[in-house]
């Protein structure tokens, strides 16, 4: 039985002190429920990383950041390197994300270098692949993650592998409220497996962890993470709603 999680992408929003509130409130909620086979990962904008460590300290939310660079020091202005991550006891990293590959021009290759740096020092990134609609109209939308995987992530050995998650992400369902129906989420999750499966064998994709994202939803969440090979989601706008994410969370615990 895989583990479900949970993750939710605050993106460029919140103030500090708003996402103060925001932390206290989801930390709080989750701590009562039984998450033993939910993890939880809260992903704010980088310049609050540090206050949402501090306030999930020994609790069962886990924190990622939303970038790294592919360098691991050096003379990159502005950039977050994995080893900086590293030593603020980050965890996880969402790399690949539809809005950087389209407003700072992410190419598969760079993303390869950044699950790299990621991997080196321990941070287990959430991999985003996904099609945009023109591609899923064409009928392409297969080849398309194939491509993001095969270019991306199967350069790995198994053990760095391992160490994945994958976030599949329709670009038209992130944001507009259309989301992926259960039946289309599920055959894409079910060729990802299969696409695993052929490069690493069983083992390794049956414990593969693919989370669905896109306008996911308390209303929808129930419908989408029961499909067998939907094992949690990664979250947006609803992830800016404590309760509607703590819900969310709670629909995760039903699922498994
Ligand atoms: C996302 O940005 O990863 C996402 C899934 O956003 P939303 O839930 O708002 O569609």
């Amino acid at each position: 039985m895989r583990t479900l999680l949970v993750a939710g992408n605050w993106k460029m929003n919140k103030t500090f002190q708003e996402a103060e509130v925001l932390t206290e409130q989801i930390t709080e909620a989750v701590e009562k429920l039984h998450l033993d086979s939910v993890e939880v990962v809260l992903c704010p904008p980088a310049p609050y990383l540090e206050m949402v460590l501090d306030l999930t300290d020994e609790t069962h939310v886990a924190v990622g950041a939303q970038n790294i660079s592919d360098h691991d020091f050096g003379a990159y202005t502005g950039e977050i390197s994995a080893p900086m991550l590293r030593s603020m006891e980050v965890e996880y990293c969402i790399i690949g994300h539809s809005e950087r590959r389209k407003y700072f021009h992410e190419s598969n290759e760079l993303l390869a270098q950044k699950v790299n740096s990621a991997l080196k020092f321990g941070i287990a990134p959430i991999f985003c692949c996904g099609e945009v609609l023109s591609e899923r109209e064409g009928g392409n939308h297969l080849d398309v993650v194939k491509s993001q995987l095969e270019e991306s992530l199967f350069h790995l050995e198994e053990k760095d592998f391992r160490n994945v998650v994958i976030a599949y992400e329709p670009v038209w369902a992130i944001g507009t409220g259309k989301t992926a129906t259960p039946e289309q989420a599920q055959e894409m999750h079910a060729y990802l497996r299969q696409l695993i499966l052929s490069k690493y064998g069983e083992r390794v994709a049956e414990d593969a962890i693919i989370l669905y994202g896109g306008s996911c939803t308390a209303g929808n969440a129930f419908n989408l993470f029961s499909q067998p090979d939907v094992d949690g989601g990664l979250i947006g706008g609803a992830s800016l709603k404590g309760e509607e994410f703590v819900e969310i969370v709670r629909i995760a615990i039903d699922c498994t």
